[in-house]
């Protein structure tokens, strides 16, 4: 079931890149099958452990590329909190806020987009004269498996 989710996931991206004219190559589109395989957030160093598996040559700086390359174009988004990396829910939408619930019990992050939220952020912050260029929303708490067990 995951398998065929992600298979879609991946030809969705593969189509965005096409369209974009940016080049997905064999290590990002790995990476980013790791990120997607996690329902946990993955830390960079998870990543290259698990990307050696099939690339033994993988350095931290492919990783780190690859990554950078995957937020660029929207597919992921950066945990700042953990400091990890979590697949983005909508990955053909362009850069967006997103709230992120992240349980500290099995760390299953869940990304909720909510323009109300944003929009309320931005007339604050406007009131004060300042302009947003970036959110950074994020709740640590128990997830709804995790507080039913
Ligand atoms: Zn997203
Ligand atoms: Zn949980």
């Amino acid at each position: 079931m995951v398998k065929i989710l992600d298979n879609k996931l991946i030809q969705q991206i593969e189509e965005i890149c096409t369209a974009r004219g940016v080049r997905l190559t064999s290590q990002r589109k790995r990476v980013f099958e790791l990120i997607c395989s996690s329902k946990k957030a993955s830390s960079a160093y998870e990543l290259l452990e698990e990307l050696k598996i099939s690339e033994p040559q993988a350095k931290p700086p492919t990783v780190y590329r690859a990554l950078d390359f995957l937020l660029e174009q929207g597919f992921i988004h950066r945990v700042e909190s953990t400091n990890s990396f979590i697949s983005c829910c909508s990955c053909n939408a362009h850069k967006h806020s997103s709230h992120l619930l992240i349980c500290d019990e099995c760390g299953n992050v869940t990304e909720l987009q909510n323009d109300k939220l944003v929009t309320l952020l931005e007339e604050n912050a406007e009131k004060h004269g300042f302009k947003i260029h970036n959110h950074v929303i994020e709740s640590h708490g128990v997830c709804q498996s995790c507080s039913s067990n």
